[in-house]
């Protein structure tokens, strides 16, 4: 062989693959050149047999950090020697997928820079190369060159042009490369007042140590930043109007987090990954309590741009709370102008780059000691989820209300799209459909063959996906929630077959109720839902997620009579209701009126914290479950709940009714609440490891694993796992899409193409 054609795909774009092709051209004696595809790289090597195996084997070994090669194809060919070897324009043409990397944290590298007075890059807070900083955040469309992003409104100086064009240096074809006399930069306003100073990284901390609240641009998006004091997150909270849901802190360093938190070898891995996501550690109590009012977890965040490190270098402080800024419901803000114009912070400290892709967060929390995404979004997209098999059709899945992502099915990877949120509210609608825009730009995708949405006649994106599947002109397709959800958890462990226990909130059922505690077989037979949590009366429909008393009562509602019922709730919540409330509650109950029932897990976690008097009202998604789960951590599970079943319209039920009156019993007999708590969690847990264990024989299916967003509570995880490890079978949950509602697109997808077959 005199020349090879090589095509490299996978994460090849953004992540200095050309520059380490041409050294490696160099050291092996190649000469051709190296191209962006836009959705690959080609490369042209010309040389001997030998130099051609070094450098091929070489290509795979030797990779950037940030690279991922999925793929190389290698073409024999007979071109003559080239003299050199080159790094050429980029072409447009499109190839068949490379993506682009995440943003990651800063290098070490970089980070010297910044740090050293002697360095023209000392304190600056777009200080990036081509191992670290932003990607995905900065880009408009592939090929991944300077002009495709954000960094094309600053024209490079001859310094930062030379670095940039120098083969042997580490910014060299780094597209974000920049510095203080080209760069962007960050101002400070005190309310829209432009704040004069040198330093304004330096005056915006200051602020924030005398304990006002400053909102700080970042690279995907902004955050609202306070001091870690009480009072001061209590301003923020009125401020803000977020009672109670948990913020977020971002600290110094892993010692700063140890202070905060407990933490485990894994979770102290994942902080100080690349991708740097929030992780939901165990609090401890010098922690402060309004940063997560009633839950045992906080999450906690280390530096991952040059500012944040910047920051910390001018204060004492161990940490910062760090939120993001969006009005309730919306997309965080990612305009210098939005966000100076609202009113949540004293000051706003800004920077004058357009942020293209906003990118929150990403959030995990490890459960059962496996890693599991409450949000999937900074650091990990638009990297796509790896799946067995190709699929022939191109698919697009829409999520479904809440906690939104989309999923763009195409060959054999699934791209998710970052976190998107509440799609209730236009914005965020809107949000979707610009970030789906971006995927199929960025894949090169110019047709779509099926577009995916969830069954619930109310949500949003069904109207998206109309719209969608008339631009494409193809067939709009429906997946029930919970089905959806056993696809997603199939999909990223390649299964054929499971039993998967579909446990959340709530999603529209196949019958038109609401479904949530489900029992999910997946066999050669195709999906059925096997069994189910008891069906419950919800009164005043979603009036009883908002208010869980609302559910109490409707669960009891069967097992006393209305005086009884009456007397146990005044004992024990008596102030859960206000004036007549109950009497409508109860009238709901008797006539039915307004009162649909659901088999959600969800809901019974809500009872279950009304009883015990940790949360009347839910200002957020998932609260008095959370909150029931921080006291169950308190507690044992030392008492002994029914485990009942029965038939209902032919499947089996667990009847939480039983479960949740004994708790009564308990409860009025003066028991410890946080063990009354644990023993409810792990009566559930057992109740539904046993319905899915049963099904699991009579089907002959060997997997069962858990998804939904009851996948996060750890305490209810890992004792199905045990039941279900005890009993011979193999167990499952999501560790690369989330198991909550952000991992339904994947779901959807997948389903269909598989239903295809
Ligand atoms: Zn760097
Ligand atoms: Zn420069």
């Amino acid at each position: 062989m005199r020349g090879a054609r090589i095509e490299v795909t996978g994460i090849v774009q953004g992540v200095g693959f050309r520059p380490f092709v041409y050294r490696l051209a160099k050291k092996t004696g190649i000469t051709g050149y190296v191209k962006n595809m836009g959705n690959s790289v080609e490369i042209l090597a010309v040389g001997g047999g030998e130099e051609i195996n070094d450098f091929l084997a070489g290509l795979e070994r030797d990779a950037p950090p940030l690279a991922r090669i999925d793929n190389v194809s290698v073409q024999p060919t007979d071109e003559k020697d080239l003299q050199a070897f080159k790094i050429v324009e980029s072409s447009s043409a499109g190839g068949s997928g490379s993506v682009l990397p995440p943003d990651v944290c800063i290098c070490e590298t970089c980070l010297a820079e910044i740090n050293d007075p002697s360095n023209p890059r000392y304190g600056y807070p777009f200080t990036v190369c081509v191992d670290c900083g932003a990607r995905y955040t900065i880009i408009e469309t592939v090929p991944y060159d300077r002009v495709n992003t954000s960094m094309t409104d600053f024209p490079m100086c001859s310094e930062c042009k030379r670095e940039y064009e120098d083969p042997v240096d580490r910014r060299f074809h780094a597209e974000p490369t920049c510095c203080p006399a080209c760069g962007p930069s960050y101002h400070l306003y005190y309310g829209s007042k432009l704040v004069d100073v040198i330093n304004p990284v330096e005056a915006a901390v200051g602020k924030l140590d005398e304990g006002r609240i400053v909102a700080v641009m970042g690279v995907g998006g902004t955050h609202l930043a306070s001091a870690l004091d009480d009072t001061v997150v209590q301003r923020l909270r009125r401020r803000f109007n977020r009672p109670e849901k948990p913020f977020a802190i971002m600290v110094r360093g892993l010692e700063a987090a140890s202070k905060f938190a407990s933490l485990s070898e894994i979770e102290k891995r994942l902080l100080t990954s690349l991708r740097r996501p929030i992780v939901a550690v165990q609090k401890k109590s010098v922690a402060p309590e309004l940063v997560a009012p009633g839950l045992d977890n906080i999450g906690i965040m280390l530096p991952y741009t040059a500012l944040h490190h910047m920051m910390f270098n001018y204060t004492d402080a161990d940490g910062f709370v760090m939120t993001s800024a969006n009005l309730p419901g919306e997309p965080m803000f990612t305009e210098a102008e939005e966000v100076v114009a609202s009113s949540f912070s004293d000051y706003c400290l800004v920077h004058n780059r357009q942020i293209l892709n906003r990118v929150d967060d990403s959030v995990i929390r490890v459960v059962g000691d496996r890693p599991a995404f409450i949000r999937r979004s900074r650091g990990y997209v638009p990297e796509p989820i790896q799946l067995e098999k190709e699929s022939g059709e191109v698919v697009l899945g829409l999520g479904a209300e809440l906690n939104v992502t989309g999923c763009l099915l195409k060959g054999d990877r699934a791209f998710l799209t970052q976190y998107i949120g509440d799609t209730t509210k236009l914005r965020t609608l809107e949000f979707l459909e610009s970030a789906v825009n971006r995927l199929l730009k960025l894949t090169g995708t110019k047709s779509v063959d099926r577009i995916v949405i969830d069954m619930h006649p109310g949500y949003a994106t069904r109207a998206l996906g109309r719209k969608l599947a008339d631009r494409f002109g193809t067939p709009l397709s429906e997946v029930q929630h919970h089905y959806a959800h056993a696809s997603s958890l199939m999909a990223e462990n390649r299964l054929d077959e499971v039993v998967c226990l579909s446990l959340d909130g709530a999603g529209y059922g196949l019958d038109g109720s609401v479904w949530g505690g489900e029992v999910i077989c997946v066999d050669e037979g195709g999906m059925t839902r096997s069994a189910s949590l008891e069906p419950q009366p919800m009164p005043g429909g979603d009036l009883a997620a908002v208010y869980p008393a609302r559910m109490l009562a409707g669960i009891l509602h069967s097992h006393y009579s209305e005086e009884e019922l009456k007397s146990v709730l005044a004992r024990h919540r008596g102030d859960a209701f206000r004036d007549g409330e109950l009497d409508l509650v109860l009238k709901q109950l008797r006539s039915g009126f307004n009162t649909p029932f659901t088999s959600s897990t969800g809901r019974v976690l809500d009872a279950a914290a009304a009883l015990l008097g940790v949360c009347w009202e839910r200002t957020y998604e998932g609260e008095p479950a959370m909150k029931l789960e921080a006291l169950a951590d308190k507690g044992k599970p030392v008492f002994e709940l029914p485990i009942r079943f029965s038939k209902h319209q032919g499947r089996e039920i667990f009847e939480t009714g039983k479960m949740l009156k004994e708790s009564v019993e308990f409860l009025e007999s003066d028991c410890k609440k946080a063990d009354i708590a644990a023993s409810i969690q792990n009566t559930l847990a057992r109740g539904l490891a046993i319905l899915a264990v049963k099904c699991g024989r009579q089907n002959r299916v060997k997997a069962i694993g858990v998804s939904g967003g009851v996948a996060y509570n750890n305490a209810i995880v890992t004792e199905i796992e045990r039941h279900v490890k005890s009993e011979g079978f193999e167990f499952y949950t999501q560790t690369q899409a989330p198991p909550g509602d952000g991992g339904i697109s994947l779901g959807q997808v997948w389903h269909t193409i598989k239903k295809g077959r």
